[in-house]
Order: structure tokens, then C-alpha cells, then sequence
């Protein structure tokens, strides 16, 4: 009796365990874009007209062979990531800082120095990977519709927004295309998000998604206390080594066989080797990108004035600022008094019909 008990006791704990294993296979951490106002085609509306202008500002390597090889890998990779399919591009910077960043819709930009500073090609397909990872999960109009929500809720609520144009609500928001934009000032959130799809996405495509955490270690232990722009939102690296390696343990390690490495991504960094080191610093390359328009200090306002009017409302108003938004909430501001796309200096103007109950 006591041993048919003992063995009945051992087989449900195996089926436990057989269950438990069956669950942990598939305990990937869940992942989805957050709230947002536009839609995925607007996304690659943005991204095209944003890469345009990020291509004038940075000095993108022509190198067709070096080019064409991290454009595959990069396609190979996003063509294993969730969701809705964009347009990937990928497009190697000459600039020797560690870094990479994605613009919406699938435009990946990454630097040489990411590429040099990995020892397999798993390292870099990392940093790829983590970049695919913001563009999947949308985090640049995620941004943005944030920002337009804090700043002008009552156009929102008016229908303002269908009206309008992605560029339009940009301008409103009194951001540009180019890198001042707010598409790569993510959260903290939005990073170790994309770190954990990127970490998906590595072991959906047979990488070894260790290269990742390897390459975190790499650049942190170079880094010294020099700050490494790939790590510069981020005061605890050590949290997203551990997160990653988490990640790994749900997805029960790499997939068998796992790639780590390839000749071709070797012929490429020896291929960077031998280029001219580039000319970092000329045009502020190597640094994180700012909001020129909005750094400065704002003038003072001027002592001429300009009109304003709509239908119920007329006012005046310096000269020297700008008139951003339209409809029932305007922002009057001169250069440099929006920062972090808030106002800081200036006027909001909103109406509003009251909700009167008359009596009598
Ligand atoms: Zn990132």
C-alpha cells in the first residue's frame, strides 16, 4: 500500500514536472506596443521623413559591402519579430562611438564603432535585435503621442488630430524630423522592453541570445566610467544584464544549435579595420542627439506685437515667438520655451464651452 501511494506520489510529480517544463518553454516575457495615436503606417510616414533628415546630420558610411552584409543581418533578424511588418533598413554610421538607434517605421542606423567593438557576430545582432525591438513595440509614437496628449488635450478631444497631418502634429508639437526629435528619448521602460524583445527576437532567428549579455559586459567593463551612449538612459547596466539573462531562462537558454558567429561579419570588421578613422566631433556626431532649436535660452519677448484672432477670441502677442497648434488650444512660444516638449516659457490659450445648466 505504502509503495503504490509513493509511486502514485512520484508520477503526479512527474506530470508536474512535465508541466511545469511544457509552461517554462513558453514563459517569454509578453510584450505589445503601448497607447498610441497614429497608426503603423503612420509610423513608417514619420520614419521615412525623419531618416531623410537624420541622413543630412550624420556621416553615414558608404561602404556597399559592409552595408550590404549588416542590412541582411538586420532583415534576417526583423524578419523574425512580432507584429506588424515595416520596411526594415539598415545603415551603417562612420562614427567610432558605441551606439545604434532606430527611427519608426524601421530605419536602424548603427555605428561603427558598435560593429568594432564586437567580438562575434551575436554581439552586434544583439544591439540590432534591441533597436528592432523599439520599432516593433513602437516606442517613437508612443513617445510622441504622449507628448501630445500632455500638451494639447483639448485639440485631442477636438478632433483636431484627424484632421491633421503627421507632420502637422509635429510642428504643433514644435519638434522637427531630424534627430532633435523626440524618438529617441525613450523611458527607462522602453528599454528594458526592447531589450527583452530583442532578446526574443535573437532566439527566434537561432542566435545565441547570449551574445547580448556579452556584449552589455564587454562594453561595461571598456567603458570605466566613461560613459558608452548605448548604456547612457541607464544607471544600473548590471539590472539589464540580469533581466536579459532572465529573459534567456524563460525562453529555456538558446535554441539548439544557436549561431554566435560568422565568417562574413569577420571580413566586415577587419574591412572596417582598414577604413580611415572617421572625423568624429565635427558635426557633434559622436554626441547623444539635442534639441538645438530648444537648447538655447529663450529671447526676451519683443515689444512689437502681433495679432491673433479667431472666431471668439482675439489676443496679442510678441513678435518674436511662434504660434504653434490651431483649433481650440494654441501654444504661443518664442525659441527655446518649449523644453523637454512641454512649455516652459510662453502662453497656452484654451476655450472651452462651458457646461451650463441654466435656470429659469
Ligand atoms: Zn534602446
Amino acid at each position: 500500500m505504502v509503495s503504490q501511494k509513493s509511486r502514485a506520489v512520484t508520477i503526479s510529480g512527474l506530470i508536474l514536472a512535465l508541466v511545469v517544463t511544457a509552461w517554462a518553454a513558453d514563459s517569454r516575457t509578453k510584450l505589445k506596443p503601448g497607447w498610441n495615436l497614429f497608426s503603423p503606417q503612420q509610423d513608417i510616414e514619420m520614419g521615412q521623413q525623419s531618416a531623410k533628415e537624420a541622413e543630412k546630420q550624420l556621416p553615414i558610411l558608404n561602404n556597399q559591402q559592409a552595408t550590404t552584409y549588416i542590412d541582411a543581418l538586420g532583415k534576417s533578424l526583423a524578419a523574425h519579430a512580432p507584429g506588424d511588418k515595416y520596411p526594415f533598413q539598415f545603415k551603417i554610421v562612420n562614427d567610432t562611438a558605441i551606439n545604434a538607434f532606430a527611427l519608426p517605421g524601421g530605419f536602424i542606423y548603427v555605428n561603427r564603432g558598435a560593429i568594432e567593438a564586437a567580438d562575434t557576430e551575436n554581439q552586434i545582432a544583439g544591439v540590432m535585435a534591441h533597436e528592432i525591438g523599439h520599432v516593433v513595440l513602437r516606442h517613437g509614437t508612443n513617445q510622441v503621442s504622449k507628448a501630445y496628449l500632455a500638451q494639447a488635450p483639448l485639440s485631442i478631444l477636438g478632433g483636431v488630430l484627424g484632421s491633421n497631418s503627421v507632420g502637422g502634429v509635429l510642428t504643433q508639437l514644435g519638434l522637427g524630423f531630424g534627430l532633435n526629435s523626440l524618438f529617441m528619448k525613450y523611458s527607462r521602460d522602453a528599454e528594458s522592453q526592447a531589450d527583452l524583445m530583442g532578446t526574443q527576437i535573437m532566439h527566434d532567428t537561432g542566435y545565441d541570445p547570449r551574445g547580448m549579455v556579452e556584449f552589455f559586459e564587454k562594453i561595461q567593463a571598456e567603458s570605466k566610467g566613461r560613459a558608452i551612449q548605448f548604456f547612457s538612459d541607464h544607471p544600473n547596466p548590471e539590472n539589464r544584464i540580469s533581466n536579459v539573462q532572465h529573459e534567456i531562462e524563460r525562453l529555456s537558454g538558446a535554441p539548439p544549435n544557436a549561431r554566435r558567429d560568422s565568417p562574413d561579419f569577420h571580413t566586415v570588421k577587419n574591412l572596417l579595420a582598414g577604413l580611415p578613422a572617421p572625423r568624429n566631433g565635427a558635426r557633434g556626431a559622436t554626441n547623444a542627439p539635442t534639441d538645438s532649436r530648444n537648447g538655447g535660452k529663450p529671447q526676451p519677448p519683443s515689444s512689437r506685437m502681433l495679432s491673433f484672432s479667431s472666431n471668439d477670441l482675439q489676443l496679442r502677442y510678441p513678435d518674436n515667438w511662434k504660434q504653434y497648434g490651431q483649433g481650440s488650444a494654441i501654444t504661443f512660444s518664442p525659441d527655446g520655451g518649449i523644453v523637454n516638449n512641454a512649455l516652459a516659457y510662453g502662453m497656452m490659450v484654451a476655450e472651452f464651452e462651458p457646461d451650463y445648466h441654466g435656470q429659469g
